[in-house]
């Protein structure tokens, strides 16, 4: 359910926003990059529970990787050259895991490159067991690309939650940015309860604890992992 509070400086919808006590605490700080994957087959074993993170390019998502694990050079990797069209899996702690996806738009790449991130991306959304949940990052500015829509119908099909990080939030003034939530929120209604939704800056370092929240949430270990 939506919760929409009008004093709180970003509208977060769900008691996600806060951290109920009974879920064990994930330490962000502790990601560490592992493995770059061309597609599926050299993905790390599919056990565990990991969240990707998504995004058209230069939305802001390195950006948020960064500020999420409060690390400058995290998501370096991913703009390695050769690495920006890869998958890469960064593991907080063993069975915990952020993925970076690939950037969409890269618009000189030819056609078929372009079908190839295609094929790998919906293989990897469907076929990933211990995928929990997409991350959609969207330059406040110019937020539900082609490429954004195309991700919240797949969430919908397959019934995949997705948490839309606004970010660059600091380039508006609070009220628009807002306005730019409740609009965005409004038109993804159809998602239900599969949406939530924030705006995020981190160049200013704003909305931080509302995302690790939520992560954490998602990547909770299994019970029995967990008193193992
Ligand atoms: P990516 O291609 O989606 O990984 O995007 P990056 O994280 O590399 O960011 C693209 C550009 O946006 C860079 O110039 C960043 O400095 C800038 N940027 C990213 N996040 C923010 C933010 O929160 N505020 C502002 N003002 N600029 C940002």
């Amino acid at each position: 359910m939506w919760h929409y509070n009008q004093s709180a400086p970003t509208y977060n919808l769900t008691q996600s926003s806060k951290r109920p006590m009974d879920l064990v605490k994930i330490n962000f700080q502790l990601a560490k990059y592992t493995i770059s994957a061309p597609s599926i087959k050299q993905c790390p074993e599919d056990t565990g529970a990991e969240v990707a993170f998504a995004g058209r390019s230069n939305a802001g998502k390195s950006s948020a990787l960064n500020t999420l694990a409060q690390q400058n050079k995290l998501a370096r990797t991913s703009k390695t050259p050769g690495r920006t069209q890869l998958i890469n899996f960064f593991e907080i702690q063993p069975g915990v895991r952020i993925v970076d996806l690939p950037g969409y738009g890269f618009a000189k790449v030819p056609e078929r490159l372009k079908r190839e991130w295609q094929k790998n991306m919906s293989e990897y959304l469907e076929k990933r067991e211990s995928l929990k949940a997409i991350v959609l990052v969207m330059d406040i500015r110019h937020p539900l690309s082609d490429f954004d829509r195309m991700m919240c119908d797949w969430a919908q099909d397959v019934q995949m939650p997705v948490h839309i990080l606004l970010t660059k939030s600091d380039k508006f003034k609070r009220g628009p940015a807002q306005a730019t939530l409740l609009s965005v929120k409004k038109e993804m209604a159809h998602l239900g309860d599969l949406l939530t939704i924030q705006t995020f800056s981190s160049l200013k370092k704003v909305g931080t604890t509302i995302l690790q929240n939520q992560l954490t949430q998602w990547l909770q270990p299994p019970k029995d992992e967990e008193e193992a």
